[in-house]
This record gives C-alpha cells, sequence and structure tokens, in this order.
C-alpha cells in the first residue's frame, strides 16, 4: 500500500512517515507543492495526504489538478486550518477526506483504513486465499493455526498479490506499490523477497500459492 504525504512541515511530515512506515505502508514525502503535484500524477499511489498551505502549490489547487487529470487516488486534506469554509473547499475541490491538526496517530490510520476500503470497493478487512489470511488493520498473517511474521516489504507484496487474485501481477506493478518513488530495483530484488514470502507462506504447507508465471510476473491461487 502506496502513500504520498505532501507536508512541508518537516518535523511531522517525519513523525507522519515514521508512524505509517510502521503500520506497513510505503510513503513518498514531498515538501513542497510542486513536488507533490509531480508524483501525484507520475506515480501511483492508493492514497494521497495533502497539507493546504503549501510552498508552490497550494494543496487545493493540487487536489484540483489531480482532479482534472482524471487522477482518483483517495484525498485525505490535513491542515491546521478548522474553519467550516475550509472544509467545503478542501470537499469540493474533490478531497474525500478531511482531518485538521493537532490529530491522533489513530484517527488518521482508521481514516486511511476507510478511505481504501472504500477505493478497493472491499468492507473486508480480511484479504484470504486458501488458508492463509491477511488481516489489513491488525496486519495480522495467518496461514491455518500458524501464524506468520513478515517484514514490512513481505507484508506489502502480499498484500498487493492478494488484492489482485484472478490476475498475473508483474514486478513492475510490485515495485509501483511497495517501493519508494525514488529508490531504485532490480528484478532481482523482487525475487529475494518472493522467495523469502515462499519460504514463510508456502514452504512448511502443502499447498503452493505463490505461482511464478514465466515472462510475466507472480499469481496467487490455490
Ligand atoms: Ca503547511
Amino acid at each position: 500500500m502506496r502513500i504520498l504525504l505532501v507536508e512541508d512541515e518537516i518535523k511531522l511530515a517525519n513523525a507522519v512517515k515514521r508512524a505509517l512506515e510502521f503500520q506497513k505502508y510505503t510513503v513518498d514525502v514531498a515538501n513542497d507543492g510542486r513536488l507533490g503535484l509531480d508524483l501525484a500524477i507520475g506515480e501511483k499511489y492508493d492514497l494521497i495526504i495533502l497539507d493546504l498551505m503549501l510552498p508552490g502549490y497550494t494543496g487545493l489547487q493540487i487536489c484540483t489538478n489531480l482532479r482534472a487529470e482524471k487522477i482518483s487516488t483517495p484525498v485525505l486534506i490535513l491542515t491546521a486550518k478548522g474553519q467550516i469554509d475550509d472544509k467545503i473547499i478542501g470537499l469540493d475541490s474533490g478531497a474525500d477526506d478531511y482531518m485538521v491538526k493537532p490529530f491522533s496517530f489513530e484517527e488518521l490510520f482508521a481514516r486511511i483504513r476507510s478511505l481504501v476500503r472504500r477505493a478497493t470497493n472491499s468492507d473486508d478487512n480480511i484479504l484470504t486465499v486458501d488458508n492463509l489470511s491477511l488481516n489489513t488493520v491488525t496486519f495480522k498473517v495467518t496461514r491455518g493455526k500458524t501464524h506468520i511474521n513478515l517484514s514490512s516489504k513481505e507484508f506489502a507484496i502480499l498484500e498487493y498479490l492478494l488484492r489482485h487474485i484472478g490476475s498475473v501481477v508483474t514486478k513492475d506493478q510490485i515495485v509501483q506499490s511497495v517501493w519508494n518513488y525514488d529508490t531504485d530495483i532490480l528484478p532481482s530484488t523482487i525475487e529475494v523477497h518472493i522467495n523469502h514470502l515462499r519460504h514463510k507462506i508456502d514452504a512448511p504447507f502443502k499447498t503452493k500459492l505463490i505461482h511464478t508465471v514465466r515472462g510475466f510476473g507472480y499469481e496467487i491461487k490455490v
């Protein structure tokens, strides 16, 4: 799950990034409006968290631009402004939700989950295949009765595969969903992570779930 955070207060941006990464999200940060808009248009995100008062472009300009470009990524506005007018303008510009600073991380996480749920048309926090289940709220992964400990990248890759059950996902799609925009990832790095994941979720069990589709990528299925 990949999130873009556009926030010019460096301290706050770093704190939110750390908290989100701890929740196993991949987070790109833009400290000004121009980079924010560039990334929001050029990269693929599951959610954009947008401050309103920014150098370069304002949050509202970014949001309006995105919607004009037909980019429908959920946008959560995060701002110190608590005035009712600002909320209305924010939501009218195409934002999906609004939070006023200071906020609690717990509330931020809950709103993120709700926006992502709405965007993926899934009411369910639990993604499953066979007897494997991944809980996107508690971040627990189990196979049968066995609890499985995954690194944040392994978790993110497994979540991506499970959200695309029924289709083959390419290494490129995995990179775009799981890694930061400024990281160079070799295909072999994906293979290493997939191997670790297989070692944990497939090797100890009877049925193999992660399948390599030669020349294309991976598919998760029974
Ligand atoms: Ca600001």
